[in-house]
């Protein structure tokens, strides 16, 4: 029996002896800087979603701003994004100079609301970065339609959604990453489906721009350290931009290969978690439930529910009475435009939803090793404390 008394964590990575082992090849090889593993890592990373190419980085937030730096924005370009995300989606935009330019999201999905966009479209708009949020994907099929008439490239960040799968037109089920539009990223921050401590990964299918972003993540040299290890002659690089130092470890890479291969069974224990949580939370009169669309299936990265109006609790009170109970989680997902960084950024128009999304959602425990019976205990007391 699972003690009564025993803290539920919110989210828990799923790490063991074979991430432990792969560490320690990867150290003991004399390589522990973005070497052999993480080519290993790249390649198999693309292939098990079926991207053309994958350039690995050190985090999530390097990612998106090594993807946006491939957009070649101007300070006055628009992007057009969402508030209601983690604070790195907004942020990375001005990492570039531009301005984030802010739709709002669906309730039930959390995820940009494609109705919003043309009213957003201005002749300064220069692109669109969408999110597939908590693992849940967002409305390709139509997003990606308007970025086509509107010639305008399509991002997507997709932290959180690895193993996360798409129908387009009907047509099969396909992993998110491919990508669809002209690149999408991903994070491998502990919080998310698969993690390598912190790490990226940018997924794309043109060559030349992921040849350029791989250089971009090491100080844009004009040859790589495998290249210049691997010569017979002396070779002097070049530095033909401003680079950055995104690189991820070996030590990284090796792990993250050890995650990838953990990938299938995390997303089904995460999927039938989920559908528990929604079995037996779907008639409580209180509660907003997320809502699969017919052309998604998510990871479950997270599972959150959305306190309505006449709940007995505010979100904080709900939150708080749980942690005395010993079952952690935490706000669902904040808005960047409230913020004290984004005070400066004047708001086109209103986002009611972002705003009700921050102010009601609360994520529940959720992970792959999370126990029934644990999992029971956090749905009883739920449902006690909403009565
Ligand atoms: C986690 C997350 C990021 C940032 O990823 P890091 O690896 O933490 O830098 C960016 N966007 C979204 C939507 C995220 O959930």
């Amino acid at each position: 029996m699972a003690d009564k008394n025993e803290p539920i964590p919110v989210a828990r990575p799923t790490l063991g002896e074979e991430e432990a082992a792969a560490a320690r090849r990867a150290i003991l090889s004399g390589w522990v800087v973005q070497g052999p593993e993480v080519a290993a890592f790249e390649k198999e990373f693309a292939a098990l979603i079926g991207a053309p190419g994958a350039v690995a980085c050190s985090s999530g937030t390097a990612a998106l701003h090594l993807a946006l730096l491939a957009l070649d924005l101007k300070p006055n370009d628009e992007v057009i994004t969402v508030s209601s995300s983690f604070i790195a989606t907004a942020n990375a935009v001005r990492y570039v100079g531009a301005t984030p330019v802010f739709v709002d999201v669906e309730l039930e999905t959390g995820n940009m609301d494609a109705n919003l966009i043309e009213a957003a479209i201005t002749p300064r708009t220069r692109a669109i970065l969408t999110v597939h949020q908590l693992g849940l994907p967002c409305d390709l099929g139509r997003i990606l339609a308007i970025a086509q008439r509107h010639k305008l490239p399509l991002v997507e960040d997709a932290a959180c959604a690895i193993g996360s799968e798409i129908r387009l037109a009907g047509g099969d089920w396909e992993p998110i990453g491919r990508p669809r539009g002209l690149l999408a990223t991903f994070s491998f921050h502990p919080r998310k489906v698969i993690t390598t401590g912190d790490g990226g990964m940018v997924t794309g299918g043109d060559p030349e721009i992921m040849a350029r972003l791989a250089r971009l993540r090491t100080h844009a040299m004009s040859l790589s350290t495998a290249e210049r290890h691997g010569s017979a002659k002396v070779r002097f690089e070049q530095y033909l931009e401003v680079g950055y130092n995104y690189r991820l470890s070996d030590i990284q890479g090796a792990v993250g290969r050890e995650q990838l291969k953990r990938l299938p069974g995390l997303v089904a224990a995460r999927r039938r978690l989920a559908a528990r949580y929604r079995e037996t939370l779907a008639g409580n009169p209180h509660l907003t439930l997320p809502r699969e669309p017919d052309f998604a299936r998510s990871n479950w990265q997270s599972f959150w529910i959305i306190l309505q109006d006449d709940a007995p609790l505010s979100q904080v009170e709900l939150m708080q009475t749980l942690l005395a109970r010993g079952i952690q989680t935490r706000r669902g997902v904040m808005c960047a435009h409230r913020e004290p960084a984004y005070r400066d950024l004047p708001l086109r128009r209103p986002l009611p939803v972002s705003e009700i999304i921050e102010d009601r959602s609360v994520i529940l425990p959720l992970y792959p090793e999370l126990t029934e019976g644990d999992q029971d205990r956090v749905i009883a007391t739920l449902t006690e404390i909403l009565r």
